[in-house]
């Protein structure tokens, strides 16, 4: 069984059962995977440079009812039996929880290492007594994790869905439309947005469908299924370089796989005909 449940802030943390080791964006996996059972000590002695001090280490949540915590590696070291993967990766090739565990885990070291410094003042910032933040105690800025949320968007007429291809891919998948939402906008505002941005078509009736972490680096996804009510297709060709309408029954094959909310938005609309 793999299960992950996600835990906020625990001060001071619990002991760890699980590790995830992080360094330079990516993570470390052994045969058996990221999670490894104990701590390997050695690659923080042996290497003499890398203190434990000088990483940091983060409570995550529980893995299976074990509590589990990232490390961060502040000098990648090789270590026997290992190798360091790029999250994308681990995409489809772990189970899906875990996936996202160490999604979870990078993101949580990546916002603790860019805020070791304020933004607004640059003084040194200190963790927060109580919630995973950073605080700077000159000014008072408090910089929690930062997430950027999307929509995501299959647009719809009928038995037919708009699939476009994105211009920044070089192995182009037909896909939803996505975008992310602007300050002051809410979900629905965005999607219409960015629709009629991308596509040039206005959208009526929205459909939520669900909504997925998406740790490439730190965005939150919110699908929906929009129904078509006007406009002319036009790609803006400057994100996508082609969108068309496709029948339900005619879906191509390169679409985007079932792990990704695009893909499922997809596979929704196919298996309600
Ligand atoms: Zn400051």
């Amino acid at each position: 069984m793999t299960d992950f449940t996600p835990a906020g802030c625990v001060l001071p943390h619990p002991e760890f059962h699980r590790h995830i080791l992080v360094s330079g964006g990516e993570v470390l996996c052994s045969s058996q995977g990221p999670l490894h059972l104990s701590l390997p000590v050695h690659i923080f002695t042996e290497q003499g440079a890398i203190e434990p001090g000088a990483s940091c280490s983060h409570y995550l949540g529980e893995w299976c009812g074990e509590p589990c915590g990232v490390h961060h590696l502040p000098i990648r070291v090789e270590v026997p039996g290992c190798e360091w993967l790029g999250l994308r990766s681990l995409l489809g090739s772990v189970p899906e929880p875990l996936f996202f565990l160490v999604g979870r885990a990078l993101q949580v070291v990546n916002w603790d290492l860019d805020h070791r410094f304020c933004g607004r003042c640059g003084r040194q910032t200190e963790y927060h007594p109580r919630d995973r933040a950073r605080v700077c105690g000159h000014c008072s800025l408090v910089v929690y994790p930062r997430i950027s949320p999307c929509v995501i968007m299959l647009v719809t007429r009928g038995d037919q869905c708009l699939l476009a291809r994105h211009t920044r891919h070089r192995h182009a998948l037909y896909t939803a439309l996505a975008g992310f939402i602007e300050p002051g906008e809410n979900a629905e505002q965005a999607l219409a947005r960015e629709v009629r941005e991308e596509v040039g078509l206005e959208t009526g009736a929205v459909r939520y469908v669900g909504s997925q972490s998406w740790p490439f680096p730190g965005q939150l996804m919110i699908g929906y299924l929009a129904e078509a009510t006007g406009g002319a297709l036009t790609p803006d060709q400057e994100e996508i370089s082609e969108a068309r309408w496709f029948h339900r029954s005619e879906i191509p094959e390169a679409i985007p796989p079932v792990e990704t909310l695009s893909g499922q938005l997809i596979r929704t609309f196919i298996d309600k005909g």
